[in-house]
């Protein structure tokens, strides 16, 4: 599995997205949610790779719910990027990253699939999680 580190701007949260798919066959969501919208946010995920998040200032860490509330979505209180989400699913985590946060975004990423997910239930909601995001091994918490 090849390692592509991602950070917030300044710094002080960041995750290891491992996945042993080349770019070009990532699959890239541009979720149409007004959370999403507004970041400009592009999720991906690899269910068969293996995700941490970090922070090196844990009190930086902002997580967001909202709307069925499922997740938390992890900002920087000192710069504001969005560098990805995790979900709590039995005894693990499982989540995505926002590819705008990778540090080196790689030049042929996969094309882009506008996606909509309004009218899940929280049922719905979990159960695509955790088929699509990816285990997270590591959260700064
Ligand atoms: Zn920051």
């Amino acid at each position: 599995m090849r390692s592509h580190p991602g950070s917030c701007h300044c710094g002080a949260i960041g995750f290891d997205y491992r996945t042993s798919l080349p770019p070009a066959e990532w699959s890239i969501r541009a979720c149409q949610c007004a959370f999403c919208r507004a970041h400009d946010a592009l999720s991906a995920s690899d269910p068969n790779g293996e995700l941490r998040f970090v922070a090196r200032d844990p009190d930086r860490l902002q997580r967001y719910r909202f709307a069925l509330r499922t997740a938390d979505f992890l900002l920087c209180r000192d710069c504001g990027v969005y560098i990805g989400a995790v979900i709590e699913i039995g005894d693990g985590y499982r989540g995505i990253i926002n590819t705008h946060a990778l540090v080196d975004a790689p030049a042929d990423l996969a094309v882009t699939q506008p996606m909509s997910y309004d009218g899940e239930d929280v049922r719905e909601r979990v159960g695509r999680r955790d088929e699509r995001w990816m285990p997270v091994s590591a959260v700064p918490w």
